[in-house]
């Protein structure tokens, strides 16, 4: 007899049906196979001991994906963003917390990448980022260095509305950077801190036009990591706190030159949006385990089906409405991301982003609902997907409530009107 097949065995989102060019949809599925296959096995136990998965780290070196966006002449995979965020979705169907902190370092090489290729630059400003980014991608494609990107400091700053506190005085042949940062996911197992901060001489004013985004050695003298690390959810990703004090930065670990981290963050504003393909893939994940629960088919539980009460089935047929819905606007949203977007393609991407990690959440609520008491035990993973799920909508810069700020305001207003 055969065995079982498992929802997971299907991509979530089928070449044929989305049209995927064939390369694309293969790497797509090879996150979907490492995931059911590296991730999900170890899922529980770091959630259960708040510890960073370092080990699954190590073994994406050996699958390619630590460098999936790194450049094809630089010795990665060449994936743009789209076919990330496809990818991203499918381990986060696994492990939420590896999905996301993953994704931390994938926009190291996603945005010195493909994005940065987009942005416009003098020519000596692109070739000594090519330069540049050469050697931080030599250091992720043979070495299997982790990047970690803490950006948030407690303040405006991470929502993009201020200068970033933490500060880069330029010195001879780098920089010394000082600072803190909060929730920084790998902090403690990544080699590198994609620092984004503030470049400002004696007496001048913070300007985020000045932002550098910077790599930091981990072991550099200056750098520490401080606090607790007890959360509610998203527990593997270890997201304590960064301390910068002095610390020196060559100047070659710039990620991108002066200027364009801020140029990059008005052109490609997508870029923010990478935070949602995590969430993604836990709206798939609770909508999977509910499907095969009511079935009697999760591994480890009795076989018992519960699939024949009418408001079970109106409750799953309620459930794949919300995600059908999702994964459309997700679609569409990844797939037209580009420099110098529309505005209505601006607008769908913050829609995008709050019905991906809003309806992540509602639908992790809802399969605990319908499926009973013992799906919430611990040695289930819907208990985690509930919990991970809640995380999303709290994600800077684009936070659910930012999203929905932003959409009444500029839907209702075109650039600079005002009103008397
Ligand atoms: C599991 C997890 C992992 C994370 N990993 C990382 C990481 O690797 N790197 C990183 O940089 N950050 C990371 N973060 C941090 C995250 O992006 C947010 O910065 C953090 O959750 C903000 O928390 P806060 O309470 O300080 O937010 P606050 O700044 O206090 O904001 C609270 C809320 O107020 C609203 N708000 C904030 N600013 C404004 C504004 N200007 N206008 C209107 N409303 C506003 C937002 O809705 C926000 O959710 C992580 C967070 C979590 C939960």
């Amino acid at each position: 007899m055969n065995a079982k097949r498992s929802p997971t065995d299907a991509a979530m989102f089928d070449r044929q049906a989305f049209r995927l060019d064939a390369s694309d949809a293969a790497l797509i599925d090879g996150a979907r196979q490492f995931g059911q296959r590296v991730l999900a096995p170890r899922a529980a136990k770091h959630d259960r001991e708040a510890t960073f998965p370092i080990e699954n780290f190590r073994d994406m070196h050996g699958a390619g994906l630590l460098s999936l966006c790194v450049p094809k002449a630089d010795g990665g995979a060449g994936a743009d963003f789209r076919t990330y965020c496809l990818a991203a979705a499918e381990l986060g169907r696994f492990c939420g917390a590896t999905a996301l902190s993953w994704n931390m370092h994938v926009c190291s090489t996603l945005w010195t990448g493909p994005l940065a290729d987009d942005i416009e630059m003098s020519a000596e400003e692109r070739a000594g980022h090519i330069r540049r980014r050469k050697l931080h991608y030599a250091r992720i494609v043979s070495d299997g260095a982790v990047y970690a990107q803490p950006f948030s400091e407690g303040g405006a700053a991470a929502a993009g509305a201020v200068a970033f506190g933490t500060e880069a005085k330029a010195v001879d042949g780098g920089y010394l950077v000082s600072g803190k940062k909060i929730f920084a996911s790998l902090s403690g197992s990544a080699d590198y801190y994609g620092v984004l901060c503030t470049e400002r001489a004696e007496g001048e004013a913070a300007s985020r036009r000045n932002t550098l985004y910077l790599a930091v050695k981990a072991d550099a003298p200056g750098v520490s990591v401080t606090g607790e690390w007890d959360p509610l959810g998203m527990r593997g990703t270890v997201s304590r706190t960064l301390i910068l004090k002095d610390v020196f930065v060559p100047a070659d670990e710039m990620l991108m030159p002066r200027g364009i981290y801020f140029r990059a963050a008005t052109t490609w504003p997508h870029m923010f949006m990478t935070l949602c393909p995590t969430y993604m893939g836990l709206a798939q994940a609770a909508y999977d385990f509910t499907v095969q629960y009511l079935r009697g088919e999760l591994p480890g539980m009795p076989p018992v089906k519960r699939r024949m009460y009418p408001t079970k089935q109106v409750a799953v047929a309620e459930m794949l409405i919300m995600l059908e819905q999702t994964k459309a606007l997700y679609f569409q949203a990844v797939s037209e991301a580009r420099a110098n977007p529309s505005k209505a393609q601006v607008l769908r991407a913050y829609a995008t982003q709050y019905t991906v990690m809003e309806n992540a959440q509602a639908m992790a609520a809802k399969a605990i609902r319908t499926c009973g008491g013992q799906a919430m035990l611990k040695s289930l993973a819907l208990e985690r997907i509930y919990r991970d799920s809640r995380c999303g909508s709290l994600m800077l810069p684009w936070t659910a409530e930012l999203c929905v700020d932003r959409l009444g305001r500029e839907a209702l207003y075109e650039a600079g009107e005002k009103d008397e």
